[in-house]
């Protein structure tokens, strides 16, 4: 596919990145960060939409993070769509796609880590250690290196919202974190990049991970007990053909603690292994 004629500037390097910034800063234009790691669908373009109600000016960025892959991860498989990816941002009138490579991001003698200590832990902190270093570490230069007003991320990784909202919190990084709630398939299905590793057979066992944490949550906020219901909820989706559960908690909306009896939202949150596919997802309590 070629490139798309459209407005739609692509940059490489952080001085192009930054050059065109300060001309819509010069201009007193409002901007909107969306970063990504490509291979787009709707769920990214629902925030690109929100990007553009928000801001004058709208950047995306699209970088395959290697440092927040462990060792065993699919770095290296994870879906890439250059072309696909220049048309839908064309199409969706952005203004501005930032895509570095590595050498960029992490160029010769980089040794600085940002780590975000408490929430980055449990959930998936345990089971991919080291990906929200590799998280906070690339948000935290996205955002020095853009500067925008808002930055939009998705509620479909809540814990990476959390990790990245405590980020900006504590490292007083001048920007508004806008988290939107996750974009579905009709069958629940979260919509995610890694959803194309699913064969034809997973993927029909995939939305019953959306209609177990749903069924849960309802449960905690009709009052049955936590632990037990999550223990059985874990069976239910090895039985409905998941091949391992990772995790599925129910903890504190804000914080990520471990629910108390304060009454304050809650969130239940699961990762489930499916095929060559690691599935993540959350719902509010009601
Ligand atoms: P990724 O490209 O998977 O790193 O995701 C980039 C951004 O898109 C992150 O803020 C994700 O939370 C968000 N995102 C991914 N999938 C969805 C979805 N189904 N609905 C809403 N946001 C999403």
């Amino acid at each position: 596919m070629s490139e798309p004629v459209s407005s739609l500037t692509v940059v490489r390097d952080v001085g192009s990145l930054r050059r065109r910034i300060k001309a819509w800063r010069s201009a007193n234009r409002s901007i909107a960060l969306v970063p990504t790691m490509g291979a787009l669908h709707a769920g990214h373009l629902a925030l690109v939409e929100r990007a553009k109600a928000l801001a004058d000016e709208v950047v995306v960025s699209i970088f395959v993070n290697p440092t927040q892959f462990g060792p065993d991860e699919d770095l290296s498989a994870y879906p890439r769509r250059e072309a696909d990816d220049w048309n839908l941002l064309a199409a969706a009138d952005v203004g501005l796609l930032f895509m570095p490579d590595a050498s960029v991001m992490y160029p010769d003698q980089f040794q600085t880590e940002v780590r975000v200590t408490q929430v980055s832990q449990g959930l998936c902190g345990d089971h991919r250690p080291g990906h929200f270093d590799g998280v906070a570490t690339v948000v935290a230069k996205l955002l020095l290196q853009s500067l925008p007003d808002y930055a939009v991320f998705g509620e479909k990784d809540f814990q990476q919202l959390v990790v990245i909202q405590r980020l900006v919190a504590d490292l007083d990084i001048p920007v508004d974190i806008v988290g939107l709630p996750t974009v579905r398939e009709t069958d629940g299905l979260a919509l995610s990049s890694r959803n194309a590793y699913l064969s034809e057979s997973e993927r029909a066992i995939a939305p019953a991970l959306y209609r177990e944490i749903s069924a849960v949550a309802l449960d905690i906020a009709n009052g049955v007990d936590v632990a037990a219901r999550c223990t059985d909820a874990a069976a239910a989706l090895l039985k409905a053909g998941f091949d391992a559960v990772e995790y599925i908690e129910a903890r504190e909306a804000a914080t990520l603690a471990p629910l108390t009896a304060s009454g304050g939202p809650a969130r239940v949150l699961a990762a489930v292994a499916l095929g060559k596919a690691r599935l993540i997802d959350n719902v509010s309590v009601p």
